[in-house]
């Protein structure tokens, strides 16, 4: 059995990354950002929200594992918190984007990379829509960078899972992790 596992779950906005990987019972790297705090955001929890400024020092100090920008804001990973959990033997799990997810991989051959598909497009703007974090002008935007991101999850990860019933996205992915770990 293997130690440590790198979990990358990439997908749209608001297809459910984070509401299916809180319920995998695995360590969830917290980013960095630099994108403004939405309602909901708790600094330290969901995000720590720095300056452009800050967030190009960390950059210059080598302090994150990999980091991207998106809808015009940087987001990166903090390197030491993954690297001491990994080394617990915890199942690591990152929410990222998909050049990010790709410097992951790159850095632990590996890790595994899960593509979050939405059952529809319509689904997609709904569940944007009812989360009520976002400004239509988000949503259009988001969905506008989610067409080119289904694009590159199709053709380059490991797995890609649609999240039509949540249970049933929880079980199928959980059956990856005890496949993968067996490895
Ligand atoms: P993301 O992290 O990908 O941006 P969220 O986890 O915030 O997405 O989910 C977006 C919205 O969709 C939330 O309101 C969440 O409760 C809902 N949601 C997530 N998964 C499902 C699902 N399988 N079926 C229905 N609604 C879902
Ligand atoms: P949001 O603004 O909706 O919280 O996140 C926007 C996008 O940035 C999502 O696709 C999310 O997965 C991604 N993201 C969040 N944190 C990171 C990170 O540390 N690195 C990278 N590359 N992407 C991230």
């Amino acid at each position: 059995m293997k130690k440590e596992l790198y979990l990358v779950i990439s997908g749209p906005s608001g297809v459910g990354k984070d509401t299916v990987a809180s319920r995998l019972g695995g360590w969830i790297s917290v980013s960095a950002t630099t994108r403004p705090m939405r309602p909901g955001d708790e600094e330290g929890v969901t995000y720590f929200f720095h300056t452009r400024e800050e967030f190009e020092n960390m950059i210059a100090e080598g302090e994150l594992l990999e980091y991207a920008t998106y809808g015009g804001n940087y987001y990166g990973t903090p390197k030491t918190p993954a690297k001491e959990h990994a080394e617990k033997g915890d199942l690591v799990i990152f929410v990222i984007e998909v050049a990010g997810a790709a410097q992951v991989k790159k850095q632990f051959p590996e890790a595994v990379r899960i593509f979050l598909a939405p059952p529809s497009w319509e689904v997609l703007r709904e569940r944007l829509e009812g989360r009520g974090t976002d400004s239509q002008e988000k949503i259009e935007e988001r969905l506008m960078i989610a067409r080119k991101e289904m694009e590159i999850g199709e053709r380059e990860y490991e797995y890609v899972v649609v999240n039509d019933d949540l249970d049933t996205t929880i079980e199928t992915i959980k059956n990856i992790i005890e496949k993968e770990k067996g490895r």
